[in-house]
């Protein structure tokens, strides 16, 4: 795999930083150079929740599949 290199510095470390965008409530976590703090991608923590939210219901939908698959053997 190629290795992250910042656009600015040619620096080739980088670290979360938490930020306000302005006009924002919500936090957002920013990827920046860790040399000089150039910012290479934004992480939105919104998505965490919505795919853990995802994985419950695909988990409530495999439950019942199973009582399903289970009654029609039975
Ligand atoms: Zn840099």
């Amino acid at each position: 795999m190629a290795v992250s290199t910042c656009a600015k510095c040619a620096g080739h470390g980088f670290e979360l930083a938490l930020f306000t965008p302005i006009g924002e409530s919500r936090k957002l976590t920013l990827v920046q150079c860790s040399q000089c703090g150039t910012p290479v991608g934004v992480v939105d923590p919104a998505t965490g929740p919505q795919i853990e939210a995802l994985t419950n219901q695909i988990a409530g939908i495999d439950q019942r599949l199973n009582r399903i698959a289970k009654a029609l053997t039975e």
